[in-house]
């Protein structure tokens, strides 16, 4: 009997620290605010989410409803004043630079609707750089940028500048840049706002077999259509989570758990 209760304790502890492992993003009542001189605007007011490890995840919602600066602060590129954001079991508060850095390093690849590439520098040192950071030689990270650029079928695009190269392919230079650390996170904000409808649906395919391949992705958009390709869409009004869908046999539903 003392044996039953001992593994069966030991079971449960393991199965708890499986749960808290595995859920990748868990924030509690987020509030955010911008100060300036004049005003100060409560961004975000109170945001509960969770998202697992290896979902498919969309945020859409009005212009100016705090879907970048949420996104941002999943990114930890922002912090927020109140509240509490775990990244992988990790509190992310009062984070200094450096950790900060290692964080999201370690844990996230961004892609932007502006794409961020550096204009002086051409496809293949776009991608490496984020390795240039992490000090890995010139040619090490060269051949890695290499694959990951191979992988979105830009092997050929290696040596141009990015004015070289059209709205999609530069797009897809970013995400090789995003992958290029090994991400868990893929957090995209409105990465196809920039992206003719073709284009848009070749962007979102790249995303959908990243996820595939298990990588948690996150997209900011307010293209119903881009959302739609995502499992679960989460509707941001003036700060709040309004409510979320989830997708059943291939139709979003509203969640009402
Ligand atoms: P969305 O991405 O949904 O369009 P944002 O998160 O970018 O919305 O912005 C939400 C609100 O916060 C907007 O009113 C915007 O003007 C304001 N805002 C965003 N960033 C800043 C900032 N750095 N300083 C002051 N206000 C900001
Ligand atoms: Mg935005």
């Amino acid at each position: 009997m003392h044996c039953i209760v001992q593994c069966f304790g030991i079971h449960l502890r393991h199965k708890i620290y499986l749960q808290s492992y595995y859920k990748m993003i868990h924030i509690r009542q987020l509030h955010k605010s911008y100060h300036t001189e004049a005003l100060s605007l409560h961004v975000l007011k109170g945001i509960d989410l969770n998202v697992e490890a290896g979902e498919y995840v969309s945020i859409m919602g009005a212009s100016g409803s705090g879907k970048s600066t949420l996104l941002n602060i999943l990114g930890i590129l922002d912090t927020y004043d109140s509240g509490n954001y775990n990244l992988n079991g990790t509190l992310i508060k009062n984070l200094s630079e450096k950790t900060a850095a290692i964080y999201r390093n370690d844990f996230i690849g961004f892609v932007f609707q502006s794409f961020n590439l550096i204009n002086f520098k051409n496809a293949l040192e776009n991608v490496a750089l984020p390795l240039y950071y992490k000090k890995v030689s010139r040619k090490k990270r060269n051949i890695i940028a290499m694959e990951h650029l191979d992988r979105m079928g830009l092997k050929d695009w290696a040596h141009h500048m990015p004015n070289e190269l059209s709205g999609g392919q530069k797009q897809r230079v970013a995400i090789a840049r995003a992958l290029i650390s090994n991400p868990k996170i893929i957090l995209a904000d409105e990465p196809t706002g920039a992206l003719d409808s073709t284009t848009t649906v070749e962007v979102m395919n790249v995303l959908t077999n990243l996820n595939k391949e298990g990588i948690t992705t996150i997209i900011v958009t307010h293209e119903k259509s881009v959302a739609d390709t995502t499992n679960r869409i989460i509707h941001l009004k003036d700060g709040m989570i309004e409510y979320e869908t989830r997708k059943t046999n291939g139709i979003h539903t509203v969640n009402n758990n």
